[in-house]
């Protein structure tokens, strides 16, 4: 919100982030939402690089997953505790002017058609704070959530985990995650920025005080020696259920995170669409306070995020089965599963571009759309509306310096880009012109125009800069990814794409464009 300009004010009850970190691995597309943010260098210095997963069964080596083999700008997985993640972007959200009141509760709140009345406790004083909206990131106890009367349907799960975090010589390599599904139950290796964390699920309850006892029985089953575990940094129970909001809005306010929905732990996802939510909401509530746009935006927030959500459970939920699943043919048959997805290429991208969240899309979204001469049979080229934007490699006409696409479109605005065919036509031209001057006059706020000349096309024929930067493709990277037409591509603020349509289409996105980011009243 602040990037965008808008004032807002965090509250939260705890005084300090935990030091205790709940969540560890931020995925590739998370990682790209970092470097939106302009976070990830200092997310990188308090991380370990994980670079893939391997997983072994009762017979041995099941199958590895390899990160690095992700189509992404970012191929792997962050290891960097969730109280490091919170104090890097609470640096960068102080940075950009937003305000933190900690050891503050949301008691209750109103709300209207004007605005949102909350009333904070700090201490033994109360107070009340007016806001045009309010958005509950308050976790799985979600106060927000209970007071807008939202249901939160889902199970809870059988068994009891444990988790220790500790200094440890282990005998494998600390790139990767380790996962044990053996008979004994399932045995989670996890390489902290220093250490490890170890995480085991058994059926019955811990006996108290916990200890590391059960850790070391399980490892020295599985090392064949006694492990020489330090000193847990911290030793902790927790059961696990799965559960999803039935809204996630209600008029003024919003639920974003855990308050939305709440998963096992196994496959790390739970942060990681907590921050997508958060990424997906800001531009969409920014808009509507510049007033851009119409009610569809906010709308859209929901019917975008709810079945991300709703899937995500799905496929979380049939990855902790799975893992905890007791009877032998079963195993079995989970095992035969897990080594054939490890021989076949193309199932085991798909596991890792799904964990990653890069296949993440909003295509069902009524905000996202075709030009009317579209061109997308079954064989189409490049993303489709409501997809991730594809980065690629580009060279500056002017300056001959290279530059990422991603990088490129940072600023948290819609990103027009115009790419030009291999041998650009006078219409091609006339029309980058004239979105050129279009956009200048009546979206220089909101709507960023970028040119793109294939790799082939001559000198002479790229057109001349003008105000628009223009960039050629670089390697064939970008027409590797967006195929080899003349286009127009829309992004919007959060990386997804919002209108595609060949270049003839130009007056159509401008009617797109008033719909969706003009003034509500103009
Ligand atoms: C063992 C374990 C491992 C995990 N590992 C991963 C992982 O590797 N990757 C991943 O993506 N996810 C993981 N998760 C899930 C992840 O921890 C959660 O999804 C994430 O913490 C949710 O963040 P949140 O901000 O929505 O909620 P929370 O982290 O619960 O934060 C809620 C905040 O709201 C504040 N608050 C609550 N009520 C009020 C109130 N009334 N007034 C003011 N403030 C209030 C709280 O103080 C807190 O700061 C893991 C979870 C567990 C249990």
């Amino acid at each position: 919100m602040r990037r965008h300009g808008i004032d807002c004010c965090i509250i939260d009850r705890l005084d300090a982030p935990s030091p205790y970190s709940r969540a560890l691995g931020l995925h590739a597309r998370t990682l790209e939402i970092f470097d939106a943010l302009e976070v990830l260098p200092s997310i990188r210095k308090v991380s370990r690089r994980l670079k893939a997963v391997s997983v072994y069964g009762d017979k041995g080596f099941l199958l590895e997953l390899d990160l690095t083999t992700l189509k992404a700008p970012y191929p792997w997985v962050l290891s960097c505790p969730q109280s490091e993640v919170e104090t890097v972007l609470i640096d960068r959200y102080r940075m950009l002017g937003g305000e933190l009141i900690r050891s503050a509760e949301l008691l209750d709140f109103r709300q209207d058609g004007r605005g949102v009345e909350a009333r904070i406790r700090q201490g033994s004083d109360v107070q009340k704070l007016q806001c045009e909206l309010l958005v509950g990131a308050d976790g799985v106890g979600s106060i927000v959530r209970e007071q807008l009367g939202i249901g939160f349907n889902g199970v809870d799960y059988k068994e009891h985990f444990l988790l220790a975090d500790v200094l440890w010589e282990a005998p494998w390599s600390n790139d990767r995650s380790h996962g044990f599904l053996q008979e004994e139950g399932l045995l989670l290796a996890l390489p902290l920025p220093q250490g490890w964390r170890l995480i085991m699920a058994r059926r019955e309850p811990p006996t108290l005080p916990l200890s590391l006892a059960l850790f070391t029985e399980r490892l020295t089953s599985i090392l064949g020696e006694a492990p020489n575990l330090g000193e847990p940094r911290w030793l902790s129970q927790f059961s696990v259920q799965r559960r999803l909001a039935q809204h996630f809005r209600r008029n003024r306010v919003f639920l974003a995170g855990d308050a939305a929905h709440v998963q096992s732990p196994l496959g790390a996802q739970g942060m990681n669409t907590g921050l997508a939510d958060a990424f997906n909401l800001s531009w969409k509530l920014a808009f509507y306070l510049k007033g851009f746009g119409q009610g569809a935006l906010l709308d859209s927030y929901e019917q975008e995020r709810r079945p991300v959500a709703e899937k995500m459970l799905y496929g979380v939920d049939m990855l902790s089965r799975a893992s905890l699943v007791k009877l032998p043919m079963l195993r079995r048959s989970r095992d035969s599963l897990l080594k054939l997805a490890g021989s076949r290429r193309n199932i085991s991208s798909r596991l890792l571009r799904t964990a990653s969240q890069l296949n993440v899309h909003y295509r069902n979204s009524p905000l996202v759309t075709y030009g009317p001469e579209a061109d997308v049979g079954w064989r189409h080229q490049g993303p489709l509306p409501g997809d991730r934007l594809p980065d690629a490699a580009l060279k500056s006409v002017r300056t001959g310096h290279l530059h990422q696409l991603h990088g490129l479109l940072r600023k948290p605005v819609h990103h027009l880009l115009l790419q030009l065919s291999e041998s650009p036509e006078h219409n091609e031209r006339l029309v980058m012109y004239a979105l050129s001057e279009r956009l200048g006059q009546e979206y220089r706020e909101s709507v960023h125009l970028t040119v793109i000349a294939a790799r082939a096309t001559a000198d002479d024929d790229v057109p001349r800069e003008g105000t628009t930067r223009i960039w050629r493709d670089h390697e064939g990277e970008f027409a590797s990814a967006f195929g080899d037409k003349g286009r127009l591509w829309l992004m919007r603020p959060d990386g997804h794409l919002a209108y595609r349509a060949p270049v003839s289409n130009a007056d159509d996105l401008l009617g797109y464009l008033r719909r969706v980011v003009g003034k509500a009243n103009s």
